[in-house]
């Protein structure tokens, strides 16, 4: 064996549109690069907003998520550096949205994103995040079959809750067939308003349901989060001492330290 490392590869998922999937991806992504670990972010929705928000404009999408599935293209012909040191993004486009229809017969459909980052350019990162799109579809799928554990962002709003039991079967589903070792990283309660009853409310039901599975972190509604996108930038670069900017950083350490001790011998 060389000493490539194995990455830790989570799916950021949950069917339900804009509830912090590609601001979890971005902003995690940047949290753990700047802890020191190397991070690919694998962008495999087709709206490409982690790609964008990453700085990689659609002009410079030569080579896409979109290939790495459907062309067998390797891993390193698609990925892109970005403003931020350790930290890679694989980005996507709008071709990714035919996926369901143009693999739907084909028998090996469900592993080609499991297939595209088992190789030497995937192992030289110590974490792999995929950004899901707001579906369970055959891209959802692909991620679950792709990676150890599922993070799901949670927005702390009314019927949050809603939706999850479809994506926990789903998880099932995936576990008992193609990817046994499937864990749930965690749920991560997004733009969270500690003032406000009903994220209080989301928060207990949450607890309450999922138990330790709930993260300890909670991710605040803050406008630094949704502003730094338009500069192409992670908030946590954007505005380091900015409130999201400090919850993704601790959003990070407590991922880290859950694997850590999870490592440690019994
Ligand atoms: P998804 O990827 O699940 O569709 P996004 O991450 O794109 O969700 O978030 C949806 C919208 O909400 C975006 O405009 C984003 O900038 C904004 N947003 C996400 N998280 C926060 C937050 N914690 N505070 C404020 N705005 C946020
Ligand atoms: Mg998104």
């Amino acid at each position: 064996m060389s000493d490539l490392k194995t990455p830790r590869i989570i799916a950021i998922t949950n069917q339900k549109g804009g509830v912090g999937k590609t601001t979890t991806a971005i902003n995690l992504g940047a949290a753990l690069a700047e802890l020191g670990e190397t991070v690919l972010i694998v962008d495999i929705d087709p709206q490409g907003n982690a790609s964008t928000g990453l700085g990689v404009s659609v002009r410079d999408r030569d080579q896409t998520t979109y290939d790495l599935l459907h062309e067998d293209a390797p891993l390193a012909r698609v990925v892109h550096k970005t403003g931020v040191e350790r930290l890679d993004v694989a980005p996507a486009t709008t071709d990714l949205s035919s996926t369901d229809v143009a693999l739907g017969t084909q028998e090996n459909r469900v592993f080609l994103l499991r297939d595209a980052l088992s190789t030497d350019t995937a192992r030289g990162y110590d974490y792999i995040l995929i950004d899901c799109p707001p579906s369970l579809s055959l891209l959802t799928v692909n991620a679950l079959v792709a990676c150890h554990a599922v993070l799901v962002p949670l927005q702390a709003e009314f019927f949050a809750l809603e939706g999850l039991s479809q994506l926990m079967l789903t998880v099932r589903d995936v576990r008992e067939t193609a990817n046994p070792g499937l864990r749930i990283e965690g749920v991560v309660l997004t733009m969270y308003d500690q003032r406000n009853n009903l994220s209080q409310q989301v928060e207990a039901d949450a607890r309450a349901t999922l138990g330790d599975l709930v993260l300890h972190t909670r991710i605040p509604r803050n406008v630094r989060l949704s502003e730094a996108p338009s500069y192409a930038l992670p908030a946590l670069i954007y505005d380091p001492l900015s409130k999201g900017s400090l919850a993704y950083m601790d959003l990070a350490k407590e991922i880290l330290a859950r694997h850590a001790k999870r490592k440690e011998p019994a």
